[in-house]
């Protein structure tokens, strides 16, 4: 039986990422309030954000200095835009923090309001800037499969999620996916995880060579990947497939939406995995997710092919009416100006440990096929045969199934496929990382 407002809810929203059949019986959960790591439902009763909203209020909630921020940009100057020449006094300190903590040179920043956003932008710079460099034909993208890089028609095609093309009729034609580094099923028997680097380095080179070297211009990849099951490469995995781009002339782009800014112990992930980035794709803990603000950081290259095309054709022709929000650009600064103040990201690296051994603890579980992890991030893999790694019957929906009791418990978390995603705010202590996991193991024995 629905609520009243369970029923409106139903009868007037299509919900994101939702089976729309199955809502109309559950309904949704409603949310009204939250402060520090815990949301409370229209009922009052809490839980646990265990995935930070999704993947993103790294500060929590009810951050006051946050919430000032941003009502006092809003008192100030609610809106003004960037296009043909506007500027704010938020924009410019914003694009100066983030080249000042970029792990690479950058020498631009352009914003956008969304990790789709950024990335679709990330494409069409890409392929601005090899026509400005007259190599018109270099322009393929390489992402992978079970990568997540957003929904839009171009950021939608690299991601390689399945969910995300069918009846979409998606990707659009140029773009490639090559392996997972997804060592627990991609791995052949025998195959030490850097014999498995290799060839799945090698794979990507073939990938080039049958499509010409001269028509591939990047490559994309989350450190990380978050949302394809939260997959931890094996330690040789980015140097080998960097090579690989170097050689090839290949344009790296690092999609940090989820791992900057401290989920990894560290302000970036990329460097943390053993990369270093042409360009860097950012958004959701930029701002906590107090506002939606995203950034697309750009090396010298770049900058300078669309310098170029400006002189010869005129205006760069690409901007959303919220590149540079001012209200999300305050707002951003004083998220970076906490964690730097507060020294979230090392707290975030000294509290990984504990972490990580209450995840890795889980592999014991006779449902659990893997655990993996870095940082405040991680993911159990339930599987239907623990020696063979069978998974279950996707229509027995074992991960929403998983989900339903973790809400049970008060913990919110997400399934992705069969596995469970934890990953919550940064500011969660060492009694809460206990009670997270306390909980997630009465999830796990009551879905076995
Ligand atoms: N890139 C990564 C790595 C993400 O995890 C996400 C969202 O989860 C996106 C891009 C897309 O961001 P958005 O949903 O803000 O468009």
């Amino acid at each position: 039986m629905l609520t009243n407002l369970q029923t409106r809810d139903v009868e007037t929203l299509v919900h994101p990422y939702t089976n729309l059949a199955a809502l109309r019986e559950t309904g949704p959960l409603v949310l009204e309030r939250a402060k520090g790591i815990h949301v409370y439902d229209v009922d009052g009763k809490p839980y646990i954000e265990g995935l930070s909203g999704l993947w993103c209020t790294a500060l929590g909630y009810g951050n006051e200095e946050v919430v000032e921020a941003a009502a006092s940009q809003m008192r100030k100057l609610s809106f003004t835009h960037l296009f043909g020449g506007k500027s704010h006094d938020p924009a410019i300190e914003l694009a100066e923090k983030l080249k000042e903590m970029a792990p690479v040179p950058i020498s631009k920043v352009f914003f956008a309001g969304s990790g789709s956003e950024a990335n679709d932008s990330q494409i069409k710079l890409v392929w601005y800037m090899n026509n400005a460099l007259g190599r018109p034909q270099k322009k393929k993208i390489i992402s992978r499969q079970r990568a997540y890089h957003g929904v839009t028609i171009a950021s939608g095609s690299l991601t390689g999620l399945p969910a995300n093309h069918t009846d979409f009729d998606l990707p659009i034609a140029g773009i490639f996916h090559t392996a997972a580094p997804y060592y627990y099923r991609n791995a052949e028997p025998g195959e030490s995880e850097d014999d498995f680097a290799t060839r799945l380095a090698a794979e990507l080179e073939a990938l080039i060579l049958r499509e010409g070297p001269e028509t591939v211009a990047a490559f994309i990849a989350e450190p990380i990947m978050g949302a394809g099951g939260v997959i931890v490469p094996p330690k040789s995995y980015f140097p080998k497939i960097m090579d690989v781009c170097r050689k090839y002339d290949v344009y790296m782009i690092a999609d940090e939406v989820i791992c900057a800014f401290g989920r990894l112990g560290a302000a970036f992930g990329a460097p943390v995995l053993g990369y270093l980035p042409d360009a860097i794709s950012v958004a959701k803990a930029l701002s906590s997710a107090y506002f939606p603000i995203a950034a697309v950081m750009v090396p010298e290259i770049m900058h300078q092919a669309l310098l170029d095309e400006s002189r010869k054709i005129g205006s760069f022709g690409h901007g959303f009416t919220y590149s540079g929000h001012p209200v999300g650009a305050a707002v951003a600064l004083k998220v970076l100006e906490i964690y730097q103040r507060d020294r979230i990201f090392e707290q975030a690296a000294a509290k990984a440990p504990q972490f990580q051994a209450r995840l890795k603890a889980f592999a014991d579980h006779p449902l659990v096929g893997e655990v993996r992890g870095m940082g405040l991030i991680g993911a159990v893999e339930m599987v239907a045969d623990k020696a063979t790694k069978r998974a279950f019957d996707p229509k027995k929906g074992v991960g929403p199934k998983a989900m339903a009791f973790a809400q049970e418990e008060g913990v919110l978390i997400r399934s992705l496929g069969d596995s469970m995603a934890v990953c919550p705010p940064l500011i969660i202590t060492p009694e809460e990382i206990d009670d997270l996991f306390d909980r997630l193991g009465r999830t796990l024995d009551r879905t076995l």
